[in-house]
């Protein structure tokens, strides 16, 4: 026993030991430099720090044990394998330290490069680099600046404020005509601005410098920019960030060295071929920030055939091994190809669909696979519209289609004005020379991100397409102006404010609003273009994953529609019946008036004229829907929401009725209204005189819409049509209040139905808590439930479902306590275990009981997954949400190992 207990937890892996299956354990970064290393791919030697030994870290606020000497004997074997020793004075070992969660955070978190350098192995490095001492010097001034700015909180902007000095003095505006001895002062300049902020002088000891900079990336986990990102993206906090400690390379040693990015496909439309960005003589951090500005990676067959070859070979294998699109980031030093990284890379929603239908093609991944790989929510993304583009509209810039879309606002150039203006319920369109870090929260406001500088791999371009929000970025025909809040471009001046209009497919940037036109996506669900004959390869990969999803999924889709024009187009979109037809929508509009009169009748015939009167009107309502609908189930609802919503404003009433009376008017009719509105007031009426107890205090009312419903039903089928008509009673909360409704329902079908053959089932909606809790006895009473998770959300959390969001979800956010508004996405240990239970409880009173969900969750992607777990029928959502509920069915039928597609 006590041998074991000695047995030490390995908090260290070198790159040998691991493999892309440990992303839990070594983050993104580090399992897949482990499994290229494995591939025998040229990755500089290196190892991986654990996320557990972060975790460690961030729980106690020190190293765990035992973690020093691991880092200890791993260093000293990386030593050996590299033949140089770490910060040796003669021929030094550097190293980078670059952090790696298990989801891609990309920017987020912290990296030192050139760890190892001092003022006496900067003299070794430069005898490495053949006597280049201004590459030494160079190396040495970015060390101290990124270590001072990561470890050590110094400002940034000190440091480039010498070095804007230094170009100054030298008379040039390129830090490439900086030589070595410029290089050294800025050295020394950079020494001073550390102490001053430090109180202590620059670390000379290179282990020194290791550990602090591995504290600082696990710190960097918790950084306040990190912790926005991981809510946006709902990655969960507790996961902590492995380290990676890599030999360094270089590729700013002169004209044959060089860093880029590539990509197996194109990351924005999916079509194969060679895509990335290079940049020569420059080193990797310069082309994510987009710094300066890339060619495309063909030219580097040009520069250095030899190593292009290679990288193209190493890009086919990758893609072979991994079976998806790859992104990779490599670096040449002095001709020799390294690779950086690489990870199974992000896309915009359309490359999805294409690369993953490719990928069945070329036979490397079967249709499940194909399905697993896309999603709901990108499904919804590729139904936007896009711009309609006419002679009018000259785009004034042309920049990179970072990520698809089309979006127009107001310029705004900070990102505190986005964040503000949006609030306002503003559009806006954040513009900036290159976004860094510090812009997330203007970038999570903006409709759309436009930059002047950087590729496809910039900051802007790859948060935005996380976040699926149109970017352009490296529109260079810009000339931002940050600080007098304008740019110009084509001789013309934008102010902030001004609209503009950016094309996130095509990068293509307009002046004003630019009208937007409908998907391809669209058109094809709509019936418009045809699959087999388009011409265009999303909407084949649609069509095929689409498909595949409806032949795997368990779950039904029904829509939520109140009008035939509704229902037609739902069908189109595949739904398979109406899950909700909210009939309060059918007494707005001129209707009012007879609703009106049904309220504030005080006879039994006032009352039964305007019934009468609604009857026809209401028939002709379900005829309409039930032939869109035929042969399909439709669940109608009988009317819900307070009747007071009907009666003019209570104040406004008051007001009018005492300006008449003071006048000396009659008022006799206006003062009998005003008292029925008195009446009918509530404090709560979301508490109030709803659903079930409007029918059960106002007698003929649901008789009314029953008969309506049934006299319905049956003469579309005496027209030759099928109508399956549901009737369903909203708020129920006890058996009782259904029984009652029922028994005068069925009287009423079965005269009205005779031996037409029509049948009506009577269910209700569980969507009070007391209902959920006591679904074994209103099972007894119903045919069929239906989840309304809007109101078993409002009274689960008695959060009022039209206040909250808007007036402190941003807090509850902020804090944690949920990552996601509960009225958007199920809210699965609460008003989910409400929904199991009832699910439970009525299926046992009532075997094969049939069970829906129609709240708005219905169409959420997540929800979908939740309500097929727990062994619903089916889930209706608005009709635009039928697809993604149908892809997202599809999904869930098939994901069995609960694997990750983030
Ligand atoms: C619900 O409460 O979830 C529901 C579908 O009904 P409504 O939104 O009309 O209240
Ligand atoms: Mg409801």
């Amino acid at each position: 026993m006590a041998a074991q207990e000695t047995v030490e937890h390995k908090y260290v892996y070198d790159f040998a030991e691991g493999n892309k299956d440990l992303k839990d354990l070594l983050g993104g970064k580090g399992a897949n430099l482990a499994e290229m290393t494995n591939l025998g791919l040229p990755v500089p030697p290196g190892f991986t720090i654990t996320t557990e030994a972060c975790k460690a870290y961030l729980t106690t606020g020190r190293e765990p044990d035992g973690l020093a000497a691991q880092i200890e004997a791993h260093l000293e074997s990386l030593e050996r394998e590299m033949g140089r020793k770490l910060g040796d004075p003669q021929d030094p070992l550097l190293v980078s330290v670059r952090s790696g969660a298990k989801f891609s955070m990309p920017g987020m978190m912290e990296t030192v490069l050139n760890v190892g350098l001092n003022d006496r192995s900067v003299v070794g490095l430069s005898a490495q680099a053949g006597g280049n001492d201004r590459f030494a010097w160079d190396s040495y001034r970015r060390l101290i600046q990124m270590f001072g700015k990561t470890v050590c909180e110094v400002p940034g902007e000190e440091f480039e404020h010498a070095l804007d000095d230094a170009k100054r003095a030298k008379g040039t505006q390129n830090d490439l005509d900086l030589d070595a001895d410029d290089l050294r002062g800025l050295v020394d300049a950079y020494k001073k601005i550390f102490a001053k902020h430090t109180g202590r002088e620059f670390p000379q000891e290179p282990r020194e410098q290791l550990d602090l900079a591995i504290r600082a990336v696990f710190e960097s986990w918790n950084a306040e920019r990190a912790v926005v990102y991981r809510r946006q993206e709902r990655i969960p906090a507790d996961l902590g960030t492995a380290v990676n400690v890599v030999a360094m390379v270089f590729g700013n040693l002169g004209a044959d060295s060089g860093t880029g990015v590539a990509f197996t496909r194109d990351p924005g439309s999916g079509a194969q071929g060679i895509y990335g960005d290079y940049l020569a003589n420059a080193q990797g951090e310069d082309v994510v920030a987009g710094i300066r500005n890339t060619v495309p990676l063909q030219e580097l067959e040009q520069i250095d055939k030899k190593s292009y070859d290679e990288l193209l070979d190493y890009m086919a294998r990758l893609e072979e091994h991994y079976k998806d699109l790859c992104d990779i980031e490599f670096t040449i030093e002095r001709g020799k190809l390294w690779m950086l990284q690489t990870r199974v890379g992000k896309r915009t929603a359309a490359a999805a669909f294409v690369i993953a239908g490719q990928l069945v093609d070329e036979g490397l991944i079967d249709l499940d696979e194909a399905l697993h790989r896309v999603n709901g929510a990108q499904l919804a993304q590729l139904m936007f519209p896009r711009f309609q583009l006419d002679h009018e509209f000259q785009p004034v810039a042309k920049g990179i289609g970072a990520s698809p879309g089309a979006a127009s606002g107001k310029v705004v150039f900070t990102s505190a004005r986005a964040v503000e203006l949006a609030a306002e319920g503003e559009s806006v369109i954040l513009v900036r020379r290159e976004t860094n870090p510090d812009d997330l929260n203007g970038m999570i406001a903006a409709k759309g991100i436009l930059t002047s500088r950087g590729g496809k791999t910039s900051h802007a371009a790859v948060v935005a397409r996380g976040m699926g929000k149109t970017c352009v970025s490296g529109a260079d025909e810009l000339d931002v102006n940050v600080p007098a809040k304008k740019f110009t471009v084509a001789g013309q001046t934008v102010n902030e404010g001004d609209i503009v209009s950016i094309d996130g497919t095509t990068g293509k940037v307009y002046l004003g609003e630019v009208p937007v036109m409908p998907s391809e996506v669209v058109q094809y669900f709509e019936g418009e273009l045809d699959p087999e004959q388009a011409d265009d390869a999303l909407v084949k990969a649609v069509h095929r994953i689409m498909t595949h999803a409806d032949e795997k999924r368990r779950l039904q889709v029904r829509t939520n529609a109140d009008t035939g024009a509704d229902a037609a187009r739902a069908r189109r979109f595949g739904a398979q019946g109406i899950g909700l037809c909210r009939t309060e929508h059918m007494f707005l509009g001129d209707r009012r008036e007879l609703v009106e009169r049904l309220i504030l009748a005080s006879t039994d015939e006032e009352r039964e004229a305007a019934l009468a009167a609604l009857l026809p009107l209401q028939r002709e309502d379900f005829i309409d829907i039930f032939r869109e609908m035929d042969g399909l189930p439709v669940t109608v609802r009988l009317i819900d929401p307070p009747l007071h919503e009907f009666l003019p404003p209570l104040e406004q009433l008051a007001v009018n009725v005492a300006v008449a009376q003071e006048r000396g008017e009659d008022v006799a009719k206006e003062e009998a209204l005003l008292a029925a509105v008195r009446r009918m007031h509530e404090e709560n009426p979301m508490l109030g005189l709803r659903g079930v107890r409007l029918g059960l205090v106002i007698p003929g009312l649901f008789a009314m819409q029953v008969r309506a419903i049934a006299e319905a039903a049956v003469e579309v089928t005496r027209s030759g049509g099928s109508a399956c008509p549901e009737i369903m009673v909203p708020l129920v909360g006890a058996v009782q209040e259904l029984e009652t409704v029922r028994a005068e329902a069925e009287k009423i079908i079965a005269e009205v139905v005779g031996d037409s053959g029509v049948e009506v089932l009577i269910g209700t909606m569980i969507e009070v808590p007391r209902a959920a809790l006591t679904a074994g006895q209103i099972a007894e009473a119903a045919q069929f439930f239906s989840f309304g998770t809007n109101d078993l959300t409002q009274m689960g959390w008695g959060f009022s479902r039209d206040d909250v969001e808007g007036a402190f979800f941003w807090r509850y956010l902020e804090l944690g306590i949920f990552g996601i508004s509960p009225f958007e996405s199920i809210d699965r240990e609460g008003v989910g275990r409400l929904v199991r239970i009832a699910a439970e409880e009525g299926r046992a009173a009532r075997p094969g009981l049939k069970l829906g969900v129609c709240g708005e969750h219905g169409g959420d992607p997540d929800s979908v997954h939740f309500f097929h777990e727990v062994g619903l029928d089916y889930v209706s959502c608005s009709p635009f949400r039928v697809p993604v509920a149908r892809l997202e069915a599809g999904r869930a039928a098939i994901t069995t190992t609960g694997s990750d597609s983030r």
